[in-house]
């Protein structure tokens, strides 16, 4: 039998010195050369079964679009890759490759090989097609099918929106805040997404037709009443509400969630106030994040940027729990994060002023798995200390944002506040809305909100088809 031979290790990728990059706010990883893609591209094994493609929640044609970049037929990549997704340079970023398409990599689970990195070469044909200036706008229906509101600009209703519109659909966004994008805009910073890249892609999805209405808050400023006007409506306001530690020192100044302090260096530029942004952010010399998901990770890497003498991460569960990406997590480790897990606060110490100076903290072991599966951290008694912190940043978690599902009784929700839709469909308990992304799901991934809005998009059309035959 033939023996295949392969590199082991994936193309190093450039990425700015860690000494560096740990005080500006450049993107870290500088992308591929053509050659290096090509190299990597030689990686793949152009599998049969394809088990990449099943772990992709876009089933991208994973195979298809590595061959036409390794035959170096670039805009055939960059074809292949849009009509499956409609924000590749993105995914390419911030997608957790290593528990989806990386993670069912034929290479990977060869002996001592890591999987073909199939994320970064996703960003570099997007790239590249949107360096060559020539991107392709496909054909769109000019006899229009019906008209379809979408509530939330977040990748999930970004791809259901963009998808209605290349099927023949007049769609129409409204977008609370100012900007298109959801947390690709306010949460994940520019280091390690950069504003460009996303306003490029969504860019590419007005030009399919999609109209974007944005300082539109429905429930608001918008009615429901004016919503329920067009043909179908879907919901992908996801769950940008911060979720609290409640403990005692909470109000003391100095602690921020996480939302708050990533919304205000992301969405108004705060890390250039006064000069260039009239939103300031507090500058902690020593600060302390609490969590150790994505959010966490870019949270305490911001603090850093912003000036911080030093950065700790505090996680009540042990290393082999966090949930952040692999690549985030060896970020911060290069860039002199520290991590302290297995340990919790319990409480924040102020001054006589109402400023933090302290955080209370106690060691925690863990017990029994619980509902997640996850073994439950529990503390150990006796073990209170103190950490010195001028700064704390809650990232323990968010939930659904609210404004919408009160002005929306009708919808059916969960026990946990999120609303109640068929995970194939989107159909939610009233007849022509569908939702998808953290609305339905909770806080979750970029790729999978994504996912949800290819499926509303398939089912929108089949019911406004269905309603306009029987008219
Ligand atoms: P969102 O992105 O939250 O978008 C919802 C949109 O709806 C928002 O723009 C909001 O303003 C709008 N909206 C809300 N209410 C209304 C209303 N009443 N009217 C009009 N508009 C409304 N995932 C990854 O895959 N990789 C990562 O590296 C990663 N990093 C993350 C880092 C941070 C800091 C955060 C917070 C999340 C991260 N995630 C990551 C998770 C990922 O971003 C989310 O799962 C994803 O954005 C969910 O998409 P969505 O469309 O459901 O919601
Ligand atoms: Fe992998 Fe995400 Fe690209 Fe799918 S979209 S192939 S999961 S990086
Ligand atoms: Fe290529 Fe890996 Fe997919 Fe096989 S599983 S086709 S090697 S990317």
């Amino acid at each position: 039998m033939a023996v295949i031979k392969i590199p082991n290790n994936k193309t190093p990728i450039k990425e700015q010195d860690p000494k560096v990059r740990a005080h500006n706010f450049k993107e870290v990883v500088l992308g591929y050369s053509l050659e290096e893609a090509v190299a990597e591209a030689n990686r793949c094994l152009q599998c049969v079964n394809q088990p990449c493609v099943a772990g992709c929640p876009v089933n991208i044609d994973i195979p298809g679009f590595i061959l036409a970049l390794k035959n170096r037929d670039l805009p055939k990549s960059a074809e292949i890759l849009k009509s499956y997704n409609n924000l590749p340079a993105v995914c390419g970023r911030v997608c957790p490759q290593e528990s989806q398409c990386e993670g069912r990599c034929t290479v990977g689970k060869m002996k001592a090989h890591e999987p073909v990195a199939i994320g970064k070469l996703e960003r570099f044909v997007a790239d590249w097609e949107a360096s060559s200036g020539d991107v392709k706008i496909p054909e769109i229906p000019t006899q229009k099918r019906g008209k379809v509101a979408v509530i939330g600009a977040g990748p999930a209703g970004l791809t259901v929106a963009a998808d209605l519109a290349k099927m023949g659909y007049e769609v129409k966004i409204f977008e609370a805040l100012h900007a298109a994008g959801g947390v690709l805009m306010y949460g994940i910073p520019e280091f390690r997404l950069p504003k460009s890249i996303v306003e490029r892609e969504i860019n590419f999805i007005r030009s399919l037709g999609v109209e974007i209405d944005t300082d539109s808050i429905v429930g608001r400023s918008i009615t429901i009443s004016e919503i329920k006007k067009f043909d179908a409506i879907f919901i992908g306001t996801g769950a940008g509400t911060p979720s609290f530690m409640n403990i005692p020192g909470t109000n003391l100044n100095g602690v921020y969630s996480a939302s708050e302090f990533l919304t205000r260096i992301n969405l108004m530029h705060a890390y250039e106030f006064p000069y260039q942004s009239d939103t300031p952010v507090r500058l902690g010399k020593h600060v302390v994040v609490v969590g150790a998901g994505n959010v966490a990770m870019d949270a305490s890497r911001s603090a850093l940027r912003l000036g911080a003498e030093n950065v700790k991460i505090v996680y009540r569960r042990s290393e082999a729990e966090m949930p952040a990406r692999i690549e985030e997590y060896h970020h911060a480790i290069e860039e002199g994060i520290e991590f302290h897990w297995l340990t919790n606060p319990i409480a924040y110490i102020g001054d006589d002023k109402g400023n933090l100076t302290a955080v209370k903290c106690i060691k925690m072991e863990l017990g029994e798995p619980d509902a997640s599966g996850r073994r439950r951290p529990v503390p150990i008694q006796n073990s209170e200390f103190t950490i010195e912190a001028d700064m704390v940043v809650e990232a323990i978690g968010q939930t659904s944002n609210k404004v919408l599902l009160s002005a929306f009784p009708e919808l059916k929700l969960t026990s946990h506040g999120y609303i109640e839709a068929d995970p194939q469909t989107g159909q939610t308990s009233v007849e022509g809305v569908y939702a998808g992304g953290d609305i339905v799901t909770g806080a979750a991934t970029v790729i999978l909100a994504m996912g949800a809005g290819k499926k509303s998009a398939v089912a929108i059309d089949e019911y406004v088809r269905s309603k306009k035959i029987s008219k």
